[in-house]
């Protein structure tokens, strides 16, 4: 029986953008130290080390948080221009976060039909930042659970992180659907620990649109197509009660 559904948040509740980096990065530098040219470069390259650590261990390695980002581009956390840039920072991203207009009446079909929303997310960013921006979207009251990688030593694909927002959510895997659109961290993944993904295959991902061996379970064009997928296998689970767990891991 089918009880959670639990959604990616980049590319999969929030349309993928193509971002210059090193300008959102800029906007922290331009309040914390203008004078500093190479600031930006260096914040950008600790961040893409973190990323390509996550990719290169499956996750063992979580993504960090942006704490990680600052101590190695040596930022000096106790200044008081740094809290500012970091705000700047965060809101050079807003018009990148806003939510997909699917996803407020997807995820209050999903509830009416009775069933939890979960959000489990690959991010370096605060929890209190994500809130922000569900609620800025009017999403925060329809989200029963979220975990961020930021406050976990894992990240997706990696078992933990995808039993973590299960066991908030206190469901099993076979009771819970993931949405996602990487095939490796979010398909491959939530598959791995034993639940039926839905693949949203929307976003221009160079490093993982290809080559990777995944078969989701169902595909989606759109988000809102997520809810007759699941109506679907809720009518299947009912009728016979058959669907057997993919490795689900017991311990
Ligand atoms: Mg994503």
């Amino acid at each position: 029986m089918i009880r959670a559904v639990i959604f990616d948040w980049g590319g999969t509740l929030t349309p993928w953008h193509d971002i210059d980096l090193v300008a959102q990065w800029q906007a922290y530098v331009d309040v914390y130290r203008p004078e500093d040219t190479e600031l930006a470069q260096r914040l950008m390259a600790a961040e893409t080390r973190l990323w390509r650590d996550q990719q290169a261990t499956n996750g063992e390695a979580g993504t960090g948080s942006l704490d990680h980002i600052w101590a190695s581009a040596g930022v000096d956390t106790d200044s008081p221009l740094h809290l500012e840039a970091m705000a700047t920072y965060l809101r050079a991203w807003d018009p990148h976060t806003v939510a997909d207009p699917l996803a407020h009446p997807t995820l209050a079909a999903l509830r009416d039909r009775g069933l939890m929303i979960g959000v489990l997310s690959n991010t370096m960013w605060p929890r209190d930042h994500h809130q922000r921006v569900f609620d800025r979207d009017q999403l925060l009251p329809l989200i029963d659970a979220a975990v961020y990688s930021s406050e976990i030593p894992v990240a997706k694909p990696h078992l933990d992180a995808f039993r973590s927002v299960l066991d908030l959510l206190e469901v099993r895997p076979s009771e819970a659907v993931f949405v996602g659109d990487r095939p490796w961290d979010d398909i491959h993944g939530a598959q791995q620990v034993g639940m039926r993904a839905i693949w949203i295959p929307h976003s221009r991902l160079g490093d993982q649109a290809v080559d990777v061996d995944v078969s989701p379970d169902a595909v989606a064009a759109t988000l809102a197509d997520t809810v007759s997928i699941v109506d679907a296998w809720m009518v299947a689970d009912s009728l016979d009660g058959s669907w057997v767990q993919r490795g689900e891991v017991s311990n």
